[in-house]
């Protein structure tokens, strides 16, 4: 049931309001009693699912408190804060608009484990659904300042004083959800100019397919062109990501802005570590031995992440998505602290964000897709870590193999029957080289298997 950020499916045909009860009850059983915060964001269906969530998680003795509409991050920071023994998020994220999901939250405000997963599953499995006695059922309550606590949270890392003096224009793109809710009213109270874009709630996403990538992001930047900003600001659905414009109109790709912010956190420390996944490039492995900070690989996915932070204490995390987690706010990615890092970053280094980005190292990529049957997925696997055993290289998630000027990741895709290869290198001729020798190597293991 379960993907790699909770339950999601179709409204109405995948993800029903029968489902969501029994899930609900499930959640109940596993992470109650106690008491249960919900949020969720503009999609469409939210609001049924927040009342089905609500019946069924009160029917079986949790109390609910009920945040509303705001982001992830929101319920994330203010699950601990309240006390709560978990939290529930309806939201797809980045899915297309005909999509809903429920993402379940633990009592320290990261997404719960896969263990607690299973444990879910088994209880919604099991049809032995425990609901209440009669004078045991829970009860809701409105809980309307969750923002405000989130934004306050937020502003408590920022040098506030100097961003007001600075008096940055900014656009900002919503995608029609609840990051609107936060980032444009942050930014004015950082002393901002805010321009918004499609900052209206609307699950229907007239203004943008939710997901921030630079194709569905050409209003913005026009905009950002048009108005002569200092920069754009884009979210998914629930805002724990942001993607950035810059001065010129250009697009930033998330390794460039998680470098940038990295470039400030890890230096103010010497020794820092750093958690990304296995995916990240050579940017962010320059920017960390610039700055003295150590990196420890995970699995690629933003929950492993978020588990790992806490496990060590790291200073930060990112992926090359350009989600942030920075934990001395929260462990989580967060798409309004990412944003307030990059503003906070141009005031104080009295740069434009183009001069930012082109003091970084520049690498070029090349990602291609390999059918592979979904019944020889591990078989595969296997064969490639035999291929590559003499090779430098890291398999914490599929293989990547090290090259001194590059290197190649070969990772089975979690829902297609395909493998995908990811080449980094120099030059775009090294980075196809490698790419090329990626695919030549899942070839030779098809043939083993
Ligand atoms: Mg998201």
């Amino acid at each position: 049931m379960f993907g790699t950020n909770g339950v999601r499916g179709i409204i109405n045909k995948d993800l029903t309001v029968e489902l969501v009860l029994k899930l609900s009850r499930a959640i109940g059983a596993v992470l109650g009693p106690g008491k249960i915060a919900i949020a969720r964001d503009s999609r469409m269906g939210g609001e049924m699912f927040t009342h089905v969530l609500m019946s069924g998680l009160i029917s079986t003795g949790c109390s609910v408190v009920n945040l509303g509409p705001a982001p992830t991050p929101t319920l994330q920071y203010m699950t601990p804060r309240l006390g709560c023994s978990a939290g529930v998020m309806v939201t797809a994220s980045h899915n297309p608009p005909q999509f809903n999901g429920i993402k379940v939250i633990g009592s320290n405000g990261i997404e719960v484990t896969r263990e607690i997963e299973n444990l879910i599953e088994i209880s919604y499995h099991s049809n032995q659904s425990k609901t209440a006695e009669w004078n045991k059922i829970g009860e809701v309550t409105h809980y309307s300042t969750a923002i405000d606590v989130y934004l306050e949270g937020i502003k408590s890392h920022l040098d506030i004083d100097k961003i007001k003096e600075k008096q940055l224009k900014v656009v900002v793109d919503s995608a029609n959800s609840v990051g609107g809710l936060v980032t444009p009213r942050l930014l004015r109270e950082l002393g901002c100019k805010v321009v918004s874009l499609n900052s209206q709630l609307d699950g229907s996403f007239p203004g943008r397919n939710p997901e921030p990538i630079p194709e569905n992001l050409k209003d913005l930047s026009a905009a950002v062109t048009a108005m002569d900003a200092d920069l754009g600001i884009a979210h998914d659905g629930d805002a724990d990501r942001a993607t950035f414009v810059d001065d010129a109109g250009r697009v930033l790709w998330g390794d460039q802005s998680f470098a940038l912010i990295a470039s400030r956190v890890l230096a103010k420390k010497r020794g820092s570590t750093l958690v990304t996944p296995i995916s990240s490039g050579r940017l962010i492995e320059d920017v960390a031995r610039k700055s003295g900070a150590k990196i420890d690989w995970t699995e690629v996915g933003s929950v492993v992440v978020s588990h790992r932070i806490e496990e060590i204490g790291a200073e930060l995390g990112g992926e090359e998505n350009g989600g942030v987690f920075y934990p001395d706010h929260q462990p989580v990615r967060d798409g309004a602290m990412t944003a307030s890092q990059i503003v906070e970053m141009i005031t104080l280094e009295d740069k434009t964000l183009s001069q930012l980005v082109s003091e970084l190292p520049i690498y070029f990529n090349t990602k291609v897709k390999v059918p592979v049957p979904l019944e020889k997925r591990e078989s595969l696997l296997g064969a490639l870590l035999d291929l590559s055993k003499d090779m430098n290289r890291i398999t914490i998630d599929g293989v990547k193999i090290i090259r001194d000027d590059g290197w190649i990741l070969i990772r089975p895709s979690g829902t297609e029957p395909l493998y995908r290869c990811f080449a980094e290198g120099k030059t775009q001729e090294t980075a196809d080289h490698l790419s090329e020798e990626g695919v030549e190597l899942i070839e030779r293991a098809k043939k083993l298997v």
